[in-house]
């Protein structure tokens, strides 16, 4: 009889209680609503009744008005104060109508006059059911509703957009939290003040209409990008903002209005939604800024450049300027990278581009173009003498030490200029130029300016002349073997002899090997003029050993394309055959580039020349740009110290004693002999002397000489 009720919140599930005092009338009735309601419980008396409607919750009450034990109008007010949810039905055998009036006064939602049709009843019961059903339904929408709201709340306070609105009159109402996170205001902050508040004020006229949109559709605002200004970008004066107080928006915004049958009704106001892309427009910048500067120093790169002065160029046409363009080339830093390291190398280029820059006016493009090559491009010069100036500003500034991880380095700079529009109107010309200038200061010492001129420019296409007047030299035996001494350090004795070409031309009297080598070396004449040049010195050495002197080594230059002939290995052992037959005694030249060219096809030969007995040493050292790789594949027995170092010995510690120190303990680590070249002085041979280094050879001993002023050399030394 007495039962569980549902639980309360199920949503279909109704919970009956029938109280009636007749128990066959109760039983039928419960048996006729089985069917309907899935749980029904049953009380006989009030008393049972006020126990079961205190345990559980009910839906629905049909009740019974005359109980032994009570009343059911006492029953109902009990219901309508403990559980107003439920609704009575009233079943009664009594047929005043007083008594119905008051049952639904006290609020029954139905009366049932006993005794009622089966049908009836459960009518009665299925309308409460079907109207329970409907209010559940209402609620759970009601619910549903409140918590869409809520969320939707949520979606758009936790955006990261700040999504606003604005009055007709361009004024805040609505700020999502994001504003807080994005520009530092609280949405309070802002509501009534006006949208420009946070336009920056270079921006306002850009922002005007956008982000106050009045369009709508697809003439509306969208992915427009504009600068708002953080809240304490308002609070810092005007000199100390910075970026970090601006926030970069993409902004979509649409105006608002009320709808109307007419078409567009009266204008509300704007929404919108701003994006924060400050870190995306960073990471672009950076990205910009990678592809056009060099990240070493922060300097333009060669793009950069070419692209700056392409468009300073044009400028200067229009307005009939005059521009110049100079290269500069650091004097030897391969070494101080080799000797010293990266790390150093780097912090030289660093300091290096910092001096520089203090020597230019705002407008001058410095840039970084490769390793140690820098460009500039001063844009407005009034004569040839402002880009001198500029140049002789750079070299004095370079007096100065650089102190780079304790080490005191000098960095000289070669430096070739040319001008607009006299040496060239477009990009590539005035580049070329500038560097065919430099090159032409550093062979002037280093160190130094040279303007292009139209000579160097001839110098370049008289190569032709020479080349063909080279052609006829070898049969008119034109050149000649000059010999220099290699001079031990300490003893000051001769060991070796170095050969040195020279071409006696009949009009341009002596050439110099550099003024004729690289044209034979394009042209390939080189092959037949080193072939001579060995074969010379060669017979040379030979008449040396046979004659009554005490033994010395030649040395023989080698050119790159020299090695490279096929036939070079065939050559060089004919020419041993006949005068060197062992091949000791004879040392050949080469320089770091000539390994570079062709590393793998230029070791193989000279390895078989050093399986003859032919000794190898490594010129110019501290010039080329390979690195000391090669040793480990290369028998090598001598470093010759390139000139260019020596030149910087001066008895006080700067770059060249560093580096000239730096290459004499390696070569000491690697048990190598070292000469140093172009000793000049006394003062630089001493410094040598504690250098630790063995070997010397320059003018200071003497020039290289013709065969016989070097044999008077070894007859009667000097001492
Ligand atoms: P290199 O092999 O480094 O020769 C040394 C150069 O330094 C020589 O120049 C010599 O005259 C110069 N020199 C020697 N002592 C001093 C000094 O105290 N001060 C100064 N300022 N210079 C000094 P040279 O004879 O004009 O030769 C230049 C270059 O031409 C040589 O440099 C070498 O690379 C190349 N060369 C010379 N002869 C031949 C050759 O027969 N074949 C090949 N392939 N190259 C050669
Ligand atoms: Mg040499
Ligand atoms: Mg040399």
């Amino acid at each position: 009889m007495f039962g569980n009720a549902a639980p309360k919140s199920s949503q279909t599930l109704i919970s009956l209680l029938i109280v009636e005092d007749e128990p066959r009338y109760l039983e039928s009735t419960r048996l006729l609503l089985t069917q309907h309601v899935q749980h029904i419980d049953t009380a006989l008396t009030a008393r049972q009744a006020y126990a079961l409607l205190a345990a559980n919750h009910y839906d629905l009450v049909l009740l019974d008005l005359r109980l032994p034990d009570g009343n059911g109008h006492e029953i109902m007010t009990h219901i309508r104060e403990h559980a107003p949810d439920c609704r009575v039905i009233i079943a009664s055998g009594d047929s005043e109508i007083d008594s119905a009036i008051q049952s639904l006064r006290l609020g029954a939602y139905d009366y049932l006059r006993k005794p009622y049709e089966p049908e009836e009843l459960i009518n009665t019961v299925r309308h409460v059911m079907r109207k329970l059903e409907l209010e559940r339904d209402n609620q759970r929408m009601a619910q549903q509703i409140e918590q869409s709201e809520q969320w939707h709340r949520l979606l758009v306070n936790t955006s990261p957009d700040i999504i606003y609105t604005l009055d007709a009159k361009g004024r805040f109402t609505y700020l999502n939290d994001s504003v807080e996170r994005t520009l530092g205001y609280m949405p309070g902050e802002l509501i009534g003040r006006d949208y420009t508040t946070l336009i920056a004020e270079e921006q306002l006229d850009v922002a005007l209409y956008h982000f106050n949109e009045r369009r709508t559709g697809d003439r509306a605002t969208r992915n427009f990008e504009v600068m708002l200004r953080r809240k304490d970008d308002l609070l810092s004066s005007l000199t100390e903002r910075t970026s970090e107080h601006r926030v970069v928006v993409e902004l979509s915004a649409m105006g608002m209005y009320r709808p109307s049958s007419l078409g567009m009704g009266e204008f509300l106001g704007t929404y919108g939604v701003a994006r924060d892309i400050s870190a995306r427009k960073q990471a672009e910048a950076t990205i910009t800024f990678q592809a056009y500067h060099d990240l070493l120093t922060g300097l333009p790169n060669r793009s950069l450049f070419k692209d700056r002065l392409g468009q300073a160029m044009v400028h200067a046409k229009r307005h009939g300027q005059t521009m110049a363009t100079l290269f500069l080339d650091m004097d030897h830093f391969k070494v101080v990278n080799d000797t010293l390291g990266h790390l150093v190398g780097d912090g030289l280029l660093q300091a290096l581009a910092q001096r520089l820059r203090g020597c230019l006016r705002e407008g001058d493009t410095l840039s970084r173009i490769g390793g140690d090559e820098f460009m500039l491009l001063l844009p407005h010069i009034r004569s040839r003498d402002n880009a001198a100036y500029i140049a002789q500003k750079i070299i004095a500034s370079l007096k100065r030490p650089f102190n780079i991880e304790g080490h005191e380095l000098f960095a000289g700079m070669s430096i070739g200029i040319a001008i607009y529009p006299d040496d060239g109107d477009n990009i590539e010309t005035l580049i070329k130029h500038a560097d065919i200038a430099m090159y032409h200061a550093k062979d002037h010492g280093r160190n130094d300016y040279k303007f292009f001129t139209q000579d160097l420019h001839k110098s370049f296409t008289g190569r032709l002349a020479i080349e063909n007047e080279m052609r006829h030299a070898l049969d008119k035996t034109e050149f000649e073997v000059f010999y220099q001494p290699q001079v031990a350090v300490e003893s000051q004795r001769i060991r070796g002899m170095e050969a040195l070409i020279r071409w006696n031309h009949p009009t341009r009297g002596m050439v110099t090997p550099n003024d004729f080598i690289p044209i034979a070396e394009e042209s390939g004449l080189i092959t037949p003029i080193s072939e001579w040049v060995l074969n010379a010195a060669c017979h040379q050495a030979m008449l040396w050993r046979d004659s009554d002197l005490p033994p010395i080594s030649m040395a023989i230059n080698l050119s790159p394309r020299q090695i490279e002939h096929p036939q070079f290995v065939d050559k060089f052992v004919h020419a041993l055959h006949k005068f060197m037959p062992d091949g000791h005694g004879i040392e050949i030249e080469i320089t770091e580039s000539t390994l570079m060219r062709d590393m793998d096809g230029a070791v193989g030969k000279l390895r078989k020349l050093a399986d003859m007995g032919v000794e190898i040493s490594i010129d110019d050292f501290g010039t080329g740009y390979s690195s000391l790789s090669y040793l480990k594949k290369l028998p090598i027995n001598t470093i010759k110290i390139d000139r260019s170092f020596i030149h910087d010995l001066t008895g006080h510690m700067n770059n060249g004693s560093t580096i000239v120190a730096g290459i004499a303990a390696m070569a000491k680590g690697l048990k190598l002999k070292v000469v140093a070249e172009g000793v000049e002085t006394r003062e630089q041979l001493d410094y040598l002397q504690t250098l630790g280094c063995d070997t010397y050879q320059g003018f200071y001993y003497s020039r290289p000489v013709n065969a016989e002023a070097a044999t008077e050399f070894l007859v009667n030394p000097k001492v």
